[in-house]
């Protein structure tokens, strides 16, 4: 596989390369990359990177509006957040990539057919709705007619993006649970302090609770801090606490500072009963030491990358950290994936960005685009994955047939 650092150069992300305006914050140039002690901390505090919604121009040639002789559709649902894609504007929408449409379907496909009273030019057969209902039927049946292969050796993935937002709980997470579905035993290593994939897992994390940070700082076994998800028997995960935001600091006056999750992670699976064959570590919108933890302790990096504007800004910061780690404390690392996150399809701009990734990283990334969609972002409020809160949504499907991929490639050689 080729790395990274050879589909992409820095002038490629540029404005005047790659057609993108990426803000005004320049990269810094690789020298002054620290990668330990607690300089290394590079924060990326832009996380309020989303444009305006007038700036994202629906492409309503991707639009297919039910019309006059079709009873319109109406997503019969919870309103969406305001960064959502106004469902008024569309009925249905012929790509699957609507959470509108999502919503209209995936409770009840087999009831929601709209009712053609009075049609005499279009069938039910042509509505958009039903191209969207069976569409969703194959994709299910494509999935359940596969088994997925298992992986001979533990795959450790990072998931990783200073970018804040960009999706990395949300892939971990709906990643993990896909795999764990699929009848893989899937590991997820909360290194965010926010907690979000504990939560997001329906696990324990209350300040007081035994996580992560005490395996980290205070050389506590994995296995006594691991839990099972109550979704997945074959799912578990070692949670973060709001402890963990001052393992950073701390971490930086210990011996061997940089190798202290892969010396307890490698122990772990070493005296694991039953092998793993998956492990997601879910990392904070940062490159610090707990990020570089992250690298050191795992094989494969997996970046989400969001369908916006700011898309690939950072993105060269996060491959040269990544080189310099390959370089001096895991040669084992490569980025193996890339997925393309929180995409719709009706704007150019989504569009664009997909296709600029997918130019600069052929090889990593992969087919499979995440749509946006409510299903997804309302899912961890109910301490659930998509993929058990409503299998059969887009974005659900999406996740599964991400993971399908993941599990089709194998690790890279
Ligand atoms: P952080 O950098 O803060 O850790 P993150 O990269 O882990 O963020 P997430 O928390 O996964 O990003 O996602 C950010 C927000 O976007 C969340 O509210 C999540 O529910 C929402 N979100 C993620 N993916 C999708 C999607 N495909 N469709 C709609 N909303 C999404
Ligand atoms: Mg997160």
């Amino acid at each position: 596989m080729k790395h990274p650092q050879d589909e992409i150069d820095e002038e490629a992300v540029t404005p005047a390369d790659g057609g993108f305006d990426h803000g005004s914050s320049p990269e810094p140039p690789a020298e002054e990359i620290e990668i330990s002690g607690s300089d290394a901390v590079l924060e990326n505090t832009d996380d309020e990177t989303d444009p305006p919604e007038d700036e994202v121009v629906a492409d309503e040639s991707d639009t297919v509006v039910v019309e006059a002789d079709a009873e319109p559709v109406e997503a019969d649902a919870e309103p969406a957040d305001a960064d959502m894609v106004e469902m008024d504007a569309v009925e249905t929408d012929a790509d699957g990539a609507d959470a509108g449409t999502e919503n209209a379907v995936a409770e009840e496909p087999e009831t929601q057919a709209p009712t053609t009273a009075g049609s005499t030019s279009m069938g039910f057969d042509d509505t958009p709705l039903a191209r969207e209902l069976s569409e969703i039927t194959r994709r299910r049946r494509a999935l359940a007619a596969e088994e997925l292969p298992l992986p001979s050796r533990t795959r450790v993935f990072t998931v990783a993006n200073q970018k804040g937002g960009v999706g990395k709980t949300t892939t971990t997470v709906n990643l993990a649970a896909a795999l764990a579905r699929n009848g893989a035993r899937v590991l997820v290593i909360d290194l965010d302090p926010q907690g979000n994939s504990s939560t997001a897992l329906g696990i324990e994390h209350r300040s007081e609770t035994i996580s992560v940070y005490d395996v980290i700082i205070n050389d506590v076994e994995m296995d006594e801090v691991v839990q099972k998800s109550p979704e997945f028997d074959a799912l578990y995960c070692i949670p973060a606490t709001i402890h963990l935001a001052g393992a950073e600091i701390e971490l930086v006056s210990l011996v061997a500072r940089e190798q202290r999750l892969r010396t307890a992670l490698d122990r772990f699976l070493e005296e694991s009963e039953e092998p793993f064959h998956y492990v997601f570590i879910d990392c904070p919108p940062s490159l610090g030491l707990l990020t570089i933890n992250a690298f050191v302790a795992a094989s494969e990096v997996l970046i989400p990358i969001q369908c916006e504007y700011y898309a690939l800004e950072g993105l060269s910061q996060l491959l040269t950290n990544i080189q310099l780690i390959e370089r001096h404390l895991n040669p084992h690392l490569s980025v193996s994936t890339i997925l393309l996150t929180m995409y719709d399809g009706r704007t150019n701009l989504a569009n664009q960005v997909a296709q600029d990734v997918r130019d600069h990283f052929p090889e990593q990334v992969l087919d499979t685009l995440i749509p946006r969609s409510v299903r997804i972002s309302e899912a961890p409020s109910y301490g659930q994955s998509v993929i058990s809160y409503d299998s059969s949504s887009p974005g659900s499907l999406s996740y599964l047939e991400a993971a399908a991929e993941i599990a089709r490639r194998g690790a890279p050689n």
